[in-house]
């Protein structure tokens, strides 16, 4: 049997997409590597669009009912000097829900939505036509034929690699450890942000009396971690002050972040989520792009499958649409990134938002996608910043 869409990764990108396709009545296969559920490297904050994405999708009441944290905004704190606190507009909030949750809900919802899900099955490679067409993918020893497959695969994805669309290998080089802790009351619906050096931590909380914290590192010290992770956490967490916090579970690792994708389709593909380009993950936008993604493509994908011509030229319109949604997002995301790893930038920075606490709002809110980025640029912000 051909399936009408095949989603390589059940992510938030791959059950948003799959269970959009199926709503709509195609036929649709999704495969991931790992069983569910399962965690993941992040530092599981939805902001507040991603928020809206998930109500749109019809899943976030049961996101909430699963007991995930409410936030409502962020301290950002450069070394012990400066810190400023930036909030959503009031009835705006995000949330904290570990991954681990989130995403089994996400493929629930697909399954429900009459997606096939099989999991524990690893997709190798693409299979092509005498065009050189995508038509299918091999995954576990065997070939699988589809009018589309969907590379919802995340960082590394191999679907990427594999269209020849990865633009460039990882220039930014940092990686993140991520754990739950117990122990850090106070935070109080407020992320926290600590940066130190070229380093920095975040906390959010993310219910049930858990918080994530999620450590980066500059790539040079990748070496002095990859030895013993957990104590490298573990002393992490007492160098950032957080010595009241317990670790729970293992600590993950990841990293570099920084691939980018050349174009989001090609002839009988199209990748969404990590997959089609990812940057940094100090933001916290990465769900939400997933989510939106998901949209985007759902609309483009379902338009193709009806003409019967799922052609890079035909999928174009998601392209040209991923990147109106998000380019401004990425430059944002390189300025910041740019503020984070200069120490000395990002206290003068810190200290000028902790004097003007209408800059700390306005750069939570644009991050948080409840502002385009542009909203940055209002003359009377860029003043304060300036003067
Ligand atoms: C350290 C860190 C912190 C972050 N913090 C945040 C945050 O707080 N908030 C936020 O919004 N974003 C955050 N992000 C980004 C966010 O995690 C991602 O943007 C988001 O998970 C992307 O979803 P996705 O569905 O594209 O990919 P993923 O969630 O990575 O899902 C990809 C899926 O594909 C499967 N897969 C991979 N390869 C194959 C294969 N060959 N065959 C079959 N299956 C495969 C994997 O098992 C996985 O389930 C963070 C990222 C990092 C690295």
């Amino acid at each position: 049997m051909t399936w009408d869409a095949l989603v390589v990764g059940g992510g938030p990108a791959g059950s948003a997409t799959a269970a959009r396709l199926a709503a709509d009545g195609w036929r649709v296969l999704l495969l991931d590597r790992a069983e569910f559920p399962r965690r993941k490297p992040c530092g599981e904050c939805v902001n507040p669009a991603g928020v809206e994405a998930l109500r749109r999708l019809g899943v976030l009441d049961t996101v909430l009912a699963s007991g995930a944290a409410p936030l409502d905004g962020w301290r950002i704190a450069a070394g012990d000097e400066a810190s400023f606190v930036g909030r959503f507009p009031d009835g705006v909030r995000g949330l904290g829900v570990p991954r681990e949750r989130l995403d089994a809900l996400l493929l629930d919802h697909a399954r429900a939505a009459g997606v096939e899900v099989r999991t524990g099955i690893k997709v190798s490679d693409l299979l092509r036509d005498a065009d050189d067409r995508v038509r299918g993918v091999a995954a576990g020893g065997e070939e699988i034929p589809a009018r589309i497959v969907v590379g919802a695969d995340g960082l590394r994805s191999v679907v990427l690699r594999r269209l020849g669309l990865l633009a460039r290998p990882p220039r930014l080089r940092k990686l993140a450890l991520t754990a739950h802790v117990r122990g850090l009351d106070g935070l109080r619906g407020c992320g926290q942000l600590r940066a130190r050096g070229r380093g920095c931590v975040g906390v959010a909380e993310v219910g049930g009396g858990l918080a994530n914290v999620t450590v980066v590192v500059p790539g040079a010290r990748a070496e002095e971690v990859s030895g013993d992770r957990a104590g490298y956490f573990d002393a992490m967490l007492r160098r950032y002050g957080l010595d009241g916090a317990a670790r729970v579970d293992d600590v993950l690792a990841t990293g570099p972040f920084d691939y980018p994708a050349r174009r989001a389709v090609a002839d009988g593909a199209l990748l969404v989520g990590d997959a089609a380009g990812y940057y940094d993950p100090f933001t916290g936008q990465g769900i939400y792009r997933a989510l939106r993604g998901a949209e985007l493509a759902a609309g483009t994908i379902g338009a193709a499958l009806r003409a019967r011509d799922t052609s890079a030229a035909a999928l174009m319109p998601y392209h040209h649409a991923h990147r109106r949604a998000f380019a401004d997002g990425e430059r944002l995301q390189r300025i910041v990134e740019a503020f984070v790893s200069r120490p000395a930038l990002l206290r003068w920075a810190a200290g000028r938002f902790t004097r003007r606490p209408a800059l700390g709002d306005a750069i939570i809110r644009a991050t948080g996608d409840v502002r385009p980025p542009r909203s940055l640029l209002r003359p009377g912000l860029v003043a304060q910043l300036v003067l």
